[in-house]
């Protein structure tokens, strides 16, 4: 009874309307509070998360860039006083850079997140304890809540997701990749890059050999006194991993014709495509692809499912004079069926980040090449400013942040 009435509240706290419009509304509502406010309340976890901006969602799918809210932070308090909400959108920026530059720790994480989930299939033990973590059934009272949270809304708090994650490692014991792929199954914000890399930093494979340890302590603290824990792990040794691999050089824009007969492709990533329709395009036709289904082996919630879904349905009814006809595909071969169909040229797109869409189209360009049909990928102009410095630690990164903002600026950068 009491876990019914702790559920149906979830439900009525915490609303996400899969559109830019409800973004940018949520924006708005938020930038006021985006300096001093945020900056004193951000780590309380008190069960609204009105402390927080809850933007995720719609920046996880492109339907809100990071220029755009950093831009509006800085309108409502002038340049300094949002410096920690800059700094927090700075590390999805840092996050999807770092991977990009090292594509091989995703493949390595669903290679791990396979044998991990292999063994769950063979060792009743260790599946029962996955399967009372997954469901919320553990009895450590604030990790079952979190859990139930997460299925219901499909968010947690920052907080909440680190204490979470060093629970399910240190105290539960369980393989670090089932809890990233717990999350990336719920979370509508769930991303490759900031949940493989924030589970992988909460366990000291990021920040090698430095851990998050959750303290029962902090919890009471930063929830209010909601939770207390007791028998939470008192140490976190680092786990293990190889060292890490040394940074490709950053993707950039491929060339783009813009006399050629050009298709444009929308993936549930980058669901803003207005800079690329001003400055260079006029598709003839449009495809999209929701990749929502490949972020796990396992089946994505039916409200991760449903958000990708709207928010594709949302940008082209909101851009449906400009895109053409709009036709949905599932992988590389439908994608090279649409646009042979429609006799294109060339097939412009958003650079897709590591991540579940790119494995979606693994092969396009050289599939659309046997046919005769270019792919320009073009590199959103912020992730190019920012992503060639996401090259070791975020410290690093912040230190050159003032100048990627400066220049982010000055260009009018979306
Ligand atoms: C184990 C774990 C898993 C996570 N998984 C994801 C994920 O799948 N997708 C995701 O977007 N974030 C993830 N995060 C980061 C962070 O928890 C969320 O971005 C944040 O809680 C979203 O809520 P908000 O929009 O209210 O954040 P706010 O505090 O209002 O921050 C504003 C924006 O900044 C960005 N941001 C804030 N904190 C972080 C951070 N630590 N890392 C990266 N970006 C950040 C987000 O885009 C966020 O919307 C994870 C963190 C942890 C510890």
């Amino acid at each position: 009874m009491a876990r019914a009435r702790l559920r149906s509240s979830f439900e009525i706290m915490i609303q996400f309307a899969p559109s830019r419009a409800a973004g940018l509304a949520q924006l708005d509502d938020f930038a006021p509070r985006a300096a001093g406010d945020y900056a004193r309340t951000r780590n309380f976890d008190t069960g609204g998360h009105t402390n927080v901006s809850r933007l995720s969602p719609w920046l996880r799918h492109g339907l809100l860039t990071e220029t755009e809210v950093i831009t509006a932070a800085v309108r409502h308090h002038g340049p300094d006083l949002p410096e920690k909400f800059v700094t927090e959108v700075a590390w999805r920026l840092y996050f999807k850079g770092w991977l990009e530059l090292r594509p091989g720790i995703w493949t390595a994480y669903k290679a791990e997140r396979q044998a991990a989930w292999n063994d769950v299939q063979t060792q009743s033990g260790l599946r029962q304890r996955w399967e009372q973590a997954c469901t919320g059934q553990t009895g450590i009272a604030c990790f079952d809540h979190w859990a139930a949270e997460l299925a219901q809304t499909g968010y947690l708090h920052n907080h909440a997701r680190m204490w979470f994650a060093s629970i399910w490692i240190f105290t539960l014991g369980l393989p670090w990749t089932l809890g990233a792929d717990l999350f990336l199954r719920h979370l509508l914000d769930g991303d490759a890059a900031s949940n493989t890399l924030s589970w992988r930093w909460v366990g000291g494979l990021h920040t090698q050999g430095k851990t998050y340890v959750a303290t029962a302590e902090n919890i009471a603290r930063y929830t209010d006194g909601r939770f207390n824990p007791r028998d939470l792990a008192q140490v976190a040794p680092a786990l293990d991993g190889p060292p890490l691999p040394a940074p490709r050089p950053c993707p950039v824009s491929d060339p783009f014709a813009p006399s050629r007969r050009s298709g444009l492709l929308l993936t549930d990533e980058t669901l803003y495509p207005d800079p690329l329709l001003d400055r260079v395009l006029l598709p003839v036709t449009t495809a999209t692809l929701q990749a929502s289904a490949a972020r796990s082996h396992l089946l994505v919630s039916d409200r991760v499912t449903q958000f990708s879904r709207a928010a594709i349905t949302d940008c082209t009814t909101r851009l449906a004079g400009r895109l053409g006809p709009v036709t949905a595909c599932t992988d590389t071969q439908t994608v090279v069926d649409w646009a042979s169909a429609a006799q294109l040229e060339q097939v412009v797109m958003h650079h897709v980040p590591t991540g579940p869409a790119a494995d979606m189209l693994a092969g396009l360009k050289e599939a659309l090449a046997a046919q005769g049909i270019a792919l320009s990928q073009q590199m959103r102009p912020i992730d190019q400013l920012a992503w060639p410095s996401a090259t070791a630690g975020f410290f690093k990164f912040k230190r050159v942040l003032p100048d990627i903002l400066a220049q982010a600026k000055f260009e009018n950068l979306s």
